[in-house]
């Protein structure tokens, strides 16, 4: 899931008064922000089919640290830290714990039974839903659940800003869930963890534009 964790960073926004904007963009983001690092560290694995450019065909092999429900988020405490001391307010500690949270959870929605309960360790649960099965499906209904958030809690103000850009930015998903190529063109680990790393940090920058 991409653009649909920032329906939980609007929901945050608009229901935490003093909610700093950039813990919301960033805490929400923070589990996927990790994972590519994690990934070119050769500390957790993903296997890119390159014959099938849908997102179901990436299989997420291993990824306890960056997204299971406990350990993930006992160590997202760390970065919502920083965020406490360098806001000096422990609202912007919790808003940044609270989207990374949000993003296991939404997560759990689309992928496969892939997401660990607890962290590492061969004999973990592994949950999720698996709505990326239906990927045209999962693409329509992700954009639906941002924008009907942002309908809900942002100001008409923000709507364009909010509604077009992350539509343009959901965009960049399109051939993951529609298949109009053949193969996939981001065909190794390394490059679809490259490209994920660089979709978020625009999204956080999008996301903290455009709220204002
Ligand atoms: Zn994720």
């Amino acid at each position: 899931m991409y653009i649909g964790h920032y329906a939980a960073a609007a929901v945050l926004v608009g229901a935490i008064p003093g909610a700093p904007i950039p813990a919301a963009a960033v805490g929400v983001a923070w589990p996927d922000l990790a994972w590519p690092i994690l990934v070119m560290a050769g500390r957790e694995q993903v296997t890119v089919d390159r014959d099938d450019p849908l997102q179901r065909a990436v299989r997420f092999d291993s990824y306890p640290v960056s997204h299971s429900l406990v350990l993930s988020n006992l160590l997202a405490l760390v970065p919502a830290a920083i965020f406490a001391i360098v806001y000096q307010s422990w609202i912007a500690g919790l808003v940044f714990w609270l989207g990374a949270v949000s993003h296991w959870i939404l997560d759990l929605v689309v992928h496969r039974a892939d997401l660990p309960l607890l962290g590492p360790g061969g004999h973990d649960r592994k949950l999720g839903a698996g709505l990326w099965d239906l990927p045209k499906t999962a693409f329509v209904l992700e954009y639906l659940f941002f924008a009907a958030r942002v309908l809900l809690i942002a100001s008409p103000g923000m709507y364009a800003g909010l509604l077009g850009g992350g539509l343009l930015l959901h965009l960049f998903n399109a051939n993951s869930a529609f298949g109009f190529t053949r193969r996939n063109p981001l065909g190794t680990p390394a490059r679809f963890a490259s490209l994920t790393l660089v979709g978020y940090v625009a999204a956080i920058a999008w996301f903290a534009t455009a709220w204002q």
